[in-house]
C-alpha cells in the first residue's frame, strides 16, 4: 500500500504537475479571487460546469491554495464538487435505447477548463502580494488533508490512471469506455459516483452552523475522490508518487 512518508516531505512550494511547475503569480493571484468569491459568479459556475470543473493542474490547484489560505476548510472546492457530483449522479439516471451513448454525452466536458482558458498557466505574470504568493504556493496543509484522507479515497482511484487493475473509472476514462464500448460495469461505476456524491453532501452540510462537526474522515476523503473523479487523477497521483514509499 502507498503511503505518504512523513520524513520525505517536499519543500512546501513544491512543483505542482503535471509539468512540474510551481504555481505562476498569475495562477496564485486568480485562485485567490476564485476562492475570495469569484467562484460563485454565474458565468464562472456555467463555465465549470462544461467543464466538469477544472484541468488535472488547475484542480489540485483550487484544492491547494483553498488549504493553504483556509487551513483545511474547504468550503469554496465542497461546494463546487457537491454540485458536480450530484450532476453526475443525476446522469446515471437513465433507462431506455441507447442509454450509455446518452450517458457519454452526459459525462462528457463541453468546454475547457476555466483557468487554462483565461491564459493562465506555470509562465502567467499577476499582480498577487510576496505574501500572497508564499502562502498559496505552500503545500503542506493539502498534503496534510490528502495523507489523513487517503484510505477513503484510495478505493476510488482509476484504474486507466493508476495502470493497476482496479475496477473505478475516473470520469474522462469512462466516457473513453463508452465511447469505444468497452465498459463492463456500469452499475459498479454508477455506484461509485453515489458513493462519492452521499459522502461529499454529507461533508458539504458540515460547513453549515447547525451541522458544525457532523463530518467523517470519509465525508472529507469524498472531495479528493471527486476531484479525481471529474478531471482524472493525473495530478493527484503526481503528487501521491512523489510523496509516497511503497510498503
Ligand atoms: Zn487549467
Ligand atoms: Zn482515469
Amino acid at each position: 500500500m502507498m503511503e505518504f512518508s512523513a520524513s520525505r516531505s517536499a519543500s512546501p512550494d513544491r512543483a505542482i504537475p503535471p509539468r512540474g511547475e510551481p504555481l505562476s503569480d498569475g495562477e496564485v493571484g486568480f485562485l485567490w479571487w476564485f476562492i475570495q468569491g469569484g467562484i460563485m459568479d454565474s458565468e464562472v459556475r456555467a463555465h465549470l460546469h462544461r467543464g466538469w470543473g477544472l484541468c488535472p493542474r488547475h484542480s489540485f490547484a483550487f484544492l491547494a491554495v483553498n488549504a493553504a489560505f483556509c487551513h483545511h476548510y474547504l468550503h469554496g472546492p465542497a461546494v463546487l464538487y457537491a454540485d458536480l457530483m450530484t450532476r453526475a449522479r443525476d446522469a446515471f439516471a437513465l433507462s431506455g435505447p441507447l442509454h450509455e451513448t446518452r450517458l457519454q454525452h452526459r459525462l462528457r466536458e463541453s468546454g475547457p477548463c476555466h483557468i487554462c482558458n483565461q491564459g493562465l498557466g506555470p509562465a502567467s505574470a499577476g499582480f498577487a502580494s510576496p505574501e500572497h504568493l508564499v502562502i498559496g504556493r505552500n503545500t503542506d496543509n493539502i498534503l496534510g488533508f490528502l495523507r489523513e484522507t487517503q484510505p477513503f479515497w484510495m478505493p476510488a482511484l482509476c484504474g486507466r490512471c493508476s495502470g493497476t487493475a482496479a475496477a473505478p473509472r475516473c470520469r474522462p476514462h469512462l466516457v473513453e469506455e463508452l465511447a469505444e464500448g468497452t465498459l463492463r460495469d456500469l452499475a459498479r461505476q454508477r455506484a461509485l459516483v453515489e458513493n462519492i456524491t452521499r459522502h461529499l453532501l454529507n461533508y458539504e452540510q458540515s460547513f453549515r452552523w447547525e451541522f458544525n462537526g457532523t463530518d467523517t474522515l470519509e465525508d472529507r476523503g469524498a472531495l479528493v475522490g471527486a476531484v479525481g473523479w471529474c478531471s482524472g487523477w493525473e495530478a493527484l497521483l503526481h503528487v501521491i508518487s512523489d510523496q509516497a514509499v511503497t510498503h
